[in-house]
């Protein structure tokens, strides 16, 4: 398998008190993080507590309230940032009336991908994107359309990869396809923040854990790691 030539190394990205408010909605308060290269952390959490605008806040597709993100000098600007960040939100940002192949070819060309093709043809084998890719994303089920989306957020070999709910819609082959992705990505450097519900797949991938209630950061321990535990006598 040919992969893409590692990244000039990433600085750690760093968020410093980062509170996200919508009217008196505290999203995410006072958040301290940092995410090393190399490293996946998990961020769990019951619905509303902070996980999509984590991203969001990450990704600088949201403002903070207030607090900030240290990415390092050469993510200083938006468009370094941008090039330098892949993210599968909830919505695929895929086209619905092109075909798979024409997504990807289009994403290609924005994130001036040198050989896109290639790179697509690599991805497709990676997340088993067979002939449906010649079909309108539109007739797509909710698995091949994570599955393109998954491509689509790979294809510029992102430093920071943002991956909200990744598992979602997928079969299990589907799962562990993705876990390789995890893996490659990691050897690769990236940084990856991944939201999860799948406590199977979060076992398989976490370097580091986040748990978010109602905004606020709380203590995970990580001997009893209790959110992800398998049930006795259940494999992952
Ligand atoms: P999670 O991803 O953990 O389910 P979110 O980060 O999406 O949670 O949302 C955190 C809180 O912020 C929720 O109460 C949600 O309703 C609220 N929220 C998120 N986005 C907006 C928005 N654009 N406008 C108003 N409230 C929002
Ligand atoms: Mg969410």
């Amino acid at each position: 398998m040919t992969e893409r030539p590692a990244p000039t190394p990433t600085p750690p990205v760093r968020a410093e008190k980062l509170t996200k408010l919508y009217g008196t909605t505290r999203a995410l308060l006072d958040f301290d993080g940092s995410f090393a290269p190399g490293a996946v952390t998990v961020v769990e959490g019951p619905n509303g507590s902070g996980k999509s605008t984590l991203l969001a806040l990450l990704a600088q597709t949201a403002r903070p309230t207030s607090g900030q993100v240290h990415y390092g000098a050469e993510l200083a600007s938006p468009t370094a940032l941008r090039a330098a960040v892949g993210m599968v939100a909830h919505d695929a940002m895929l086209y619905p009336d092109l075909t798979g192949l024409e997504n990807l070819a289009l994403y290609a060309e924005l994130y001036s991908v040198p050989t896109p093709q290639q790179r697509i043809e690599e991805l497709r084998a990676r997340f088993g994107v067979g002939g449906f890719a010649e079909r309108p994303v539109r007739t797509y089920s909710r698995g091949q359309q994570q599955r393109v989306a998954l491509c689509r957020a790979l294809l510029h070999a992102p430093s920071i990869l943002l991956l909200d709910e990744p598992t979602n819609g997928l079969d299990t082959d589907s799962v562990k396809r993705l876990v390789d992705a995890v893996v490659v990505e990691r050897a690769r450097g990236a940084i990856q923040i991944l939201v999860t519900h799948d406590r199977a797949f979060a076992d398989r991938v976490a370097d580091a854990r986040i748990a978010l209630r109602a905004g606020r950061r709380i203590t995970v321990d990580p001997a009893s790691s209790a959110p992800y535990r398998a049930e006795p006598g259940v494999t992952a």
